[in-house]
């Protein structure tokens, strides 16, 4: 029924749109100067790529959230790998293994004006071998003169190429209907094994903080089940570990075994592995080095697993070399520095003595709830009742804008629609959001509000 000023298809509308799973996820992938960023900023709109160009950490952001026609995905920009010193060869393939094996589809730019090299040759065996839908894109054809150009690239055997030219914009929207076509709708890593299969973790931090070391000591003091072999020729890359008397899916344990140490672009190397096990997790365990400052790079690994929407584990690790002076800075440096998760459980960890160990799983499970919890639309809206009562938002203008009814749209992490008579505030949409949090205890979970405003 309509309520208060809402008809229904609005609501019906708002409550899909805000209810979306996570997102599909699409690579664009390619040699050095072949035009990735540029597409990647075509398609995303120059305005974003640019706000995030903060100093220090332009190349760090891997990927964005994008929209075509109406369908929203997630794109993987690998525009920021740098030939290192293994070669070109080498870097153009470990930078495309690892953002095919995070993607649901897959762009495969190529320059048309230079034609397809060895190096082109190479990715396109990876992206046989994994199997993923590959749109070709065949760039630099900016006028018509380029399109034989781009009809050479049939003999990658990949299908059709598409003439694009990233820098005008032609054949960017034929392309991205044919992008559409090969992207499923959800992202089959995410949730295509999650029935009753186990949980799955990725254990990312910075270089140096213990992931090899704790993976070691939760492999070692608990038997490991089995090593899952993807491909016959790849490294395991998931291993199942069990846990307080569960099987989990630690995703990308290779990642952190292998240990490859490149000189250029390593930070690089090390964000596109953590988005890609992000993407494959559904929890994420965020090892910070207790025993050191928190940086700038732990708070974007931070930031990357809230933005992906996934359930967030802090363990503060080498806590047995900590003195009582820098317990007492580590935790003033929490309330500042890691603020944006101040709702994640926290377990005080040692992967050398094996300190608290115990302590991972429950905190994990908390953290899954929290992610998973869905309130019901009556209790939500008596709660919401009492809040706006108690708390009215600011008059602005003579106004006082109100929220008028809410429910959760989707879960995974949990996602509510307010509908409100009028533009609600950021510092009461945060007021609105804490309490949410304190009535349902979403430990563990980012949540993300929506509000609707009645025309
Ligand atoms: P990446 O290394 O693959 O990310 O390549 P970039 O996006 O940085 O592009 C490399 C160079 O190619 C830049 O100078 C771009 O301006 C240029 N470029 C990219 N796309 C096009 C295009 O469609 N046509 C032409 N003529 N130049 C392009
Ligand atoms: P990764 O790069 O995150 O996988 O980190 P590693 O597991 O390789 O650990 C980096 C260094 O920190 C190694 O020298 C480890 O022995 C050491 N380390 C890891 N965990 C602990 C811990 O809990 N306490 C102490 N004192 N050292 C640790």
């Amino acid at each position: 029924a309509a309520e208060e000023g809402f008809d229904v298809e609005d609501i019906e509308g708002a409550i899909e749109a805000a209810g979306h799973g996570p997102l599909p996820v699409l690579a664009v992938v390619g040699r050095p100067n072949v035009g990735k960023s540029t597409l990647v900023n075509r398609i995303i709109g120059r305005r974003e790529a640019v706000v995030e160009d903060k100093p220090g950490v332009t190349r760090d952001r891997v990927t964005y959230e994008a929209e075509w026609a109406g369908r929203r995905f997630k794109l993987v920009d690998t525009g920021g790998w740098e030939q290192d010193v293994l070669g070109i060869d080498a870097s153009v393939a470990a930078q495309a293994e690892y953002a095919i094996e995070a993607a649901d589809a897959v762009v495969f730019v190529v320059d048309a004006k230079v034609g397809a090299t060895d190096t082109d040759e190479a990715v396109v065996r990876l992206l046989r071998k994994a199997g993923k839908p590959v749109v070709l894109c065949a760039n630099k054809v900016d006028g018509m003169s380029g399109e034989a150009d781009a009809s050479y690239l049939w003999a990658l055997g990949l299908g059709e190429p598409h003439p694009v030219s990233a820098l005008h914009g032609r054949g960017t929207g034929d392309m991205l209907d044919a992008v559409l076509e090969a992207l499923p709708e959800a992202p089959a890593q995410t949730f295509g094994t999650a029935i009753g299969g186990p949980r799955r973790i990725a254990l990312i931090g910075r270089p140096n903080v213990g992931k090899s070391s704790l993976l070691n000591k939760v492999a070692n003091e608990d038997r490991v089940v089995v090593n899952e072999v993807a491909g016959t020729t790849r490294d395991p890359v998931d291993e199942l570990i069990e846990l307080g008397g569960v099987t989990w899916k630690f995703v990308d344990t290779a990642g952190i075994r292998k240990r490859v140490h490149l000189q250029q672009g390593a930070d690089y190397y090390a964000s596109l592995r953590t988005a890609a096990a992000v993407e494959k997790a559904e929890v994420a365990v965020i090892l910070i080095d207790a025993s050191e400052t928190i940086s700038i790079q732990d708070q974007r690994i931070v930031t990357m697993a809230v933005e992906a929407g996934r359930a967030i584990v802090l363990a503060f690790n080498k806590w047995d070399t900590l003195d009582e002076e820098r317990r007492y800075y580590l935790e003033r440096e929490i309330e500042t520095e890691l603020a944006q998760v101040a709702w994640a459980p926290r377990v005080n960890v040692s992967a050398r003595t094996g300190r608290h160990m115990e302590k991972l799983v429950p905190a994990i499970e908390t953290a899954l709830e929290g992610w998973e919890a869905r309130v019901p639309t009556g209790r939500l809206n008596a709660f919401l009742g009492e809040l706006v009562a108690a708390h009215p938002h600011p008059v602005r203008g003579g106004k006082q804008p109100r929220i008028l009814f809410g429910t959760q749209a989707g879960t995974k992490p949990p996602r509510f629609v307010l509908f409100s008579s009028g533009f609600i505030e950021h510092g009461y949409r945060r007021f609105v959001e804490r309490r949410l949090r304190e009535e349902f205890t979403f430990e563990g979970t980012p949540i993300h509000i929506s509000v609707r405003v009645r025309e």
